[in-house]
């Protein structure tokens, strides 16, 4: 069940592939190709509740401002009278954080159907998934060819049956090439040096997480994929970190995952946005402090799953390309 796929055109999907996906998800996978690829898609097809003719980006999405305005937050949520501005300030008056700018964004693929349908929670093609987002090194005006070192590799476990954390996996990281952080990281992440410090290599690191992949059988005896919030963690940040520790991808971080950023945006028709703008669409606000590697995992849980609840399918909708994303090379190379 490893090799699912942005499903764009299910033309180029073999008829076994559809089977398997579609038997996954308690389906009939009897049929003909074309049978069974609109029975997959209809599983899965945009609800787009909240499309409209006015006001719209060039893409034809609403911004979640808009999308606020219209959308009923709960009644026995304490700010459902709050408007977006006011939950979540960062969307509309942050400016543009320098590390999550779509620049790199070009070669994801575009994905179609892995949006929601109107209420109850569906089965999903994998038994866990890794909820999943590391902190680097970073200096105050930063971009993304910074020598980012992962310093906070956050993991939690998620039950697919009710999208439950199960356990967690949580490490610091001591920089191989330059372990003192500066002071803007220490503010912006809230980690304090002495945790560094004290902190295992990357290397060392891995070892104790593949121990904790292997205790749950993960990606072998039980089915996985990893969310994060964007595509940086997995295709940048662990490609630069490999780079530095001269080690191979692990495997696990070269199959597609779910970019929970992207599957909200198609789930509810809106902009991609941050983790706090996320929440906010709910009427909830960041529990802890943003930009923490384990709390911003937390807080992506709690996004997960209500998405779950309004019957997304949690299908892989980002990959790396065939280069291995190898396309900022300068990046990785030690500062002078
Ligand atoms: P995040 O997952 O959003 O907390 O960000 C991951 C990493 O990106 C951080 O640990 C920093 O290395 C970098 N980063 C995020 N935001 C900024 C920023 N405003 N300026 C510089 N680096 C940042
Ligand atoms: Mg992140
Ligand atoms: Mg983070």
């Amino acid at each position: 069940m490893t090799s699912w796929q942005t499903i764009r055109n299910t033309n180029k999907i073999s008829v076994e592939a559809l089977r398997a996906q579609l038997s996954s998800l308690g389906l009939d996978p009897r049929g003909r190709k074309r049978v069974l690829a609109e029975r997959l898609r209809h599983y899965m097809n945009p609800v787009n509740e909240f499309s409209t003719t006015t006001n719209n980006n060039a893409n034809g999405n609403k911004n979640l401002t808009q999308l606020l305005n219209e959308k009923h937050i709960p009644k026995d949520n304490k700010n459902s009278n709050e408007t977006f501005a006011q939950t979540s300030p960062s969307l509309s008056s942050s400016p543009p954080d320098p590390i999550h700018s779509d620049r790199e964004v070009e070669n994801e693929k575009p994905v179609e159907f892995f949006t929601s349908s109107k209420s109850n929670p569906k089965p999903q093609p994998f038994e866990h998934y890794l909820c999943f987002d590391v902190e680097a090194t970073c200096e105050e005006g930063g971009t993304f060819d910074y020598f980012h070192e992962i310093i906070e590799f956050p993991v939690l476990l998620i039950d697919s049956k009710n999208f439950e954390v199960v356990d967690v996996f949580h490490s610091y990281v001591k920089p191989s090439v330059n372990p003192t952080l500066t002071e803007f990281c220490k503010k912006l992440t809230g980690i304090p040096q002495s945790t560094i410090d004290a902190s295992p290599s990357f290397p060392e690191m891995l070892n104790d997480f593949q121990q904790f992949l292997h205790r749950y059988q993960l990606f072998y005896g039980s089915s996985c994929a990893f969310i994060t919030d964007g595509p940086w963690d997995i295709r940048d940040f662990i490609r630069k970190q490999c780079n530095i520790s001269q080690i191979p991808r692990p495997s696990y971080f070269t199959l597609p995952w779910v970019d929970i950023r992207k599957l909200f945006a198609e789930t509810y028709n809106c902009e991609r946005c941050n983790i706090e703008a996320m929440l906010a669409y709910y009427g909830l606000q960041f529990e802890g402090h943003l930009h923490s590697g384990i709390d911003d995992t937390r807080n992506m849980t709690v996004i997960a799953k209500r998405l779950w609840q309004d019957g997304v399918v949690f299908m892989p909708n980002s990959e790396l390309s065939k280069n291995g994303h190898k396309k900022n090379p300068k990046s990785a190379k030690r500062p002078k």
